[in-house]
């Protein structure tokens, strides 16, 4: 698949899914089943955080509702400049609700923080995040990231959900782009 645009897998399948279950419990056991807020309201981010979003749902096997927004956020083709617009918002009011972020990546932070500032004026009950994938040295911004999967170099990865211009969401692992796809 994809001939040979992939450098390197930097994430196996296997890693992925066996780092989804190690969150999944860690999620599962710190919230408690339908507490008085009811249940965990899962918010994925598209369209990079369908696949985790999707997969970490049926890991956590205790009962939660989904939730999308789509946002984007103005910058080249591989960073992003913090000025975010909302192309879908949330279909329900989350007021009193426990709220999880569910992203694909934080790279400069710089959407996320704008994101959480977004869904705190709300008013949920709780806002946590839980990402995938994380470069800190690409850090332009500290977010409070309660759960994390992978720590990553500071290069651009696809796969898994993560896209170069719409291509390579259907990997099942991450990994890195042969220089040649940015060139041609
Ligand atoms: P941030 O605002 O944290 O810099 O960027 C967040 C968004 O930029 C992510 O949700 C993702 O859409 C995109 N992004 C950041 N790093 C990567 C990467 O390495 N690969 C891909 N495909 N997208 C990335």
């Amino acid at each position: 698949m994809y001939g040979d645009d992939i450098a390197s897998v930097l994430i196996t399948e296997q890693q992925i899914q066996d780092k989804i279950k190690e969150l999944a419990k860690q999620v599962a056991d710190e919230y408690p089943e339908r507490g008085d807020r009811g249940d965990l309201l899962l918010v994925g981010v598209l369209k990079g955080a369908v696949m985790f979003m999707t997969d970490f749902a049926r890991a956590l096997q205790v009962p939660v509702q989904m939730e999308f927004m789509a946002v984007s956020s103005y910058g080249s083709a591989t960073s992003s400049s913090g000025v975010v617009r909302i192309l879908k918002d949330l279909d329900r009011d989350i007021a009193n609700r426990h709220v999880l972020i569910v992203e694909d990546i934080i790279d400069s932070g710089l959407t996320l923080s704008w994101l959480l500032k977004n869904l705190a004026s709300r008013n949920p009950a709780s806002l946590e995040v839980c990402t995938l994938l994380r470069k800190p040295d690409a850090v332009k911004v500290e977010v409070p990231v309660k759960y994390v999967g992978f720590e990553i170099p500071n290069e651009f990865v696809v796969g898994y959900g993560l896209d170069y211009a719409e291509r390579y969401r259907d990997l099942p692992y991450i990994g890195t782009l042969d220089p040649k796809v940015y060139s041609s």
